[in-house]
């Protein structure tokens, strides 16, 4: 039994040892297993990243390659554009690698410059090609670009190998190294020569004059402010000449255009072979010319210098059997004495040219300008700046000067004749305002002032006095403004009767301006019951012919007639004519400015009608007009032997 219990103990330690054992296995197992475990999972990360890690690195190397067959396909893209740029393009290229030394021109370059291979390597080296007077500029633009200083853009002219120099638009671009040195050059040619000689063509007709090939005013304009800064730098002096040829109308006129611009051109030539290198000459328009003579020392200078110029003008032109001789009027200003700029030169070699023409029947003569000259310049540019206000003012007041009859030794006619009193420079004289008036167009509101102020008289001054007709004096611009005829007729309309108390003086430059207006306006006069007049005849246009056609009722001759009477035969032999011919065509004349009974002596016997002037009559005014009483002065200038001549002046009035 003791076994028994002895065997199942030990049995029971067994199972108990065996049990323990068993279950320190199991937690070794089970140790074990969680190790395995932790590392199974250890390894399904690792080989996840793996996993990963070649799949970025597959996509890498497949978008690599995707880009490098991109980049290879625009290379050859690229390779194709840049075969077909060249092969398009009208420019030749060409480059040079500077570390081996070699050159590339493209086949258009060798075909544009005219050389082949060798000789283009020697020409690119030594520059041998490029136009002596660009080659400076060049070559400095070229060390600019190289040294990274400036773009290589630059036109010059290239002597082709047709034995021509060429204009070409030559740009390049260098290429530097990491290292900041110089390696490569490329660039391009391109033919501009046609661009260049067109621009250079259309220059020249911008700045020089067509018929007579020297400058023009622009160039001219140019020039002068140039010559005058260089003239303030060297403190030195120069004259500016302003040349007007003299009658040039007329040659133009009588001997046809033809011959005209050929005068122009000979006088052209001579005006340039009269003058040095370094001054200048230019027609600045019409028959106008201008030269800078430049360096002037001192007045003799100047004077034997403008004396040349007309020796050189005095050369007659030859055409076919016609010998013409140009006559001109210089007048010259001096920098700085008779001004500092273009401006001033101009306008004051201006009036000194004005004072030369008074003289121009002497022929070509020069006028220096004088102080005195500018100084009536700046009167004038006051008088210019006034008159505006003065009109609205009322500054202006009439005269009246009476003409004679010489067939009845009465006075009969009365000439108004505007007078200006200016609040600070007193009393302005027409011949100084009227011009400026004309100029700036005034001459209408200030016509029509007087027109005003005139009509306004004719009751008190003509009506019942037995005198005949207040004449007005219209300046041509305002006889052909619209408003002219609508201004006169209200004027007339306020003072019933006073249209046949009315006579409209008008001067030749009306005929010139609009003869057929000029006849439709002298018609609708008459119709109003006025009369018209020709003033200053004889001065202008001086013809005949128009006479025919206007049908004005008299002619004044102008008072230079008058003046050369007693003294000149030919002014006689005119005078009489022109009162001949007026009396065939049923005009009476008036002759102006008669000063001596010598004067009248010639006009009676030319049977003139009427006769104005300082012998009878100075302008009066209002008063004095008044107290001459028509029946009460008898100059009996008229006989017999005169009676019955010409028309019957007085039923026209
Ligand atoms: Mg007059």
């Amino acid at each position: 039994m003791d076994d028994n219990k002895a065997t199942i103990a030990m049995l029971e330690r067994r199972v108990a040892r065996e049990i323990k054992a068993r279950k320190q296995s199991e937690e070794i197992l089970n140790q074990k297993s969680l190790e395995l475990y932790k590392a199974n999972l250890a390894l399904v990360d690792s080989n996840q990243a793996l996993d990963l890690r070649v799949k970025e690195r597959t996509q890498a190397l497949e978008l690599a390659k995707k880009n490098a067959e991109q980049q290879l396909a625009l290379n050859e893209n690229a390779n194709d554009r840049f075969t077909l740029a060249m092969l398009a393009s009208s420019a030749g290229i060409w480059e040079k690698n500077i570390i081996d030394d070699t050159w590339y021109f493209s086949d258009r370059l060798i075909r544009l410059l005219g050389y082949n291979e060798a000789q283009l390597i020697e020409c690119f080296d030594q520059f041998s090609f490029v136009h002596p007077q660009d080659l400076r500029n060049l070559k400095s633009k070229v060390i600019k670009h190289v040294k990274r200083g400036a773009v290589l853009d630059v036109e010059c002219r290239i002597l082709t190998g047709s034995g021509y120099y060429k204009w070409f638009w030559i740009v390049g671009q260098a290429k530097w190294n990491a290292k900041g040195k110089f390696t490569r050059i490329a660039g391009s040619f391109s033919d501009i020569d046609e661009r260049v000689e067109n621009a250079k063509t259309i220059q020249k007709m911008a700045h020089y004059d067509h018929l007579t090939q020297i400058p023009n005013r622009e160039l001219f304009n140019q020039q002068l402010d140039t010559a005058i800064e260089l003239a303030r730098a060297q403190q030195s002096q120069l004259a500016v000449l302003l040349i007007d040829l003299n009658d040039f109308k007329l040659i133009n006129d009588s001997l046809g255009h033809s011959v005209g611009d050929k005068l122009l051109q000979h006088v052209a030539h001579m005006l340039k072979q009269s003058i040095g290198p370094q001054d200048l000459v230019s027609r600045l328009g019409g028959d106008e010319f201008s030269i800078v003579l430049k360096n002037i020392t001192d007045t003799d200078q100047l004077i034997f210098r403008c004396r040349n110029i007309l020796k050189e003008i005095e050369i007659p032109i030859t055409d076919n059997a016609n010998s013409l001789r140009a006559k001109i009027s210089i007048g010259v200003a001096l920098y700085p004495e008779h001004g500092v700029n273009r401006g001033e030169l101009l306008s004051n070699a201006d009036l000194a040219m004005y004072q030369a023409k008074k003289t121009k029947s002497k022929g070509s003569q020069f006028y220096l300008c004088e102080q005195s000259l500018i100084d009536q310049l700046a009167t004038r540019s006051r008088i210019g700046k006034d008159i505006y206000k003065a009109i609205k003012n009322r500054e202006f007041y009439m005269m009246y000067q009476p003409f004679v009859e010489l067939a009845s030794g009465t006075h009969y006619m009365v000439e108004s004749l505007v007078r200006w009193q200016h609040p600070t420079l007193g009393l302005i004289s027409p011949v100084d305002f009227i011009p400026i008036a004309e100029e700036s167009g005034l001459i209408v509101e200030l016509g029509e002032l007087i027109i005003e102020m005139v009509i306004s008289k004719v009751p008190k001054l003509m009506q019942g006095n037995g005198l005949g007709r207040l004449s007005i004096n219209i300046s041509a611009a305002h006889f052909l403004s619209p408003g002219f005829l609508r201004v006169l007729t209200e004027n007339i309309d306020k003072y019933p009767g006073s249209a046949k108390h009315l006579c409209i003086e008008i001067t030749e430059s009306v005929v010139l301006d609009n003869l057929d207006l000029a006849r439709v306006v002298i018609d609708k006069l008459h119709r109003l019951g006025l009369l018209v007049s020709l003033d200053d005849f004889g001065t202008g246009y001086s013809s005949l012919s128009y006479l025919q056609i206007l049908s004005v009722d008299s002619l004044k001759l102008d008072r230079s007639f008058i003046a050369d009477i007693d003294t000149c035969k030919d002014r006689r032999t005119i005078t009489e004519s022109i009162i001949k011919l007026a009396h065939s065509l049923n005009l009476y004349v008036v002759a102006e400015g008669v000063e001596n009974s010598k004067q009248l002596d010639y006009l009676l016997d030319y049977k003139c009608n009427y006769v104005q002037g300082n012998y009878f009559y100075e302008p009066l005014n209002e008063d004095q007009l008044l107290e001459v009483q028509v029946d009460s002065l008898h100059y009996e200038v008229w006989n017999d032997e005169h009676s019955g001549e010409g028309p019957n002046y007085k039923e026209q009035l």
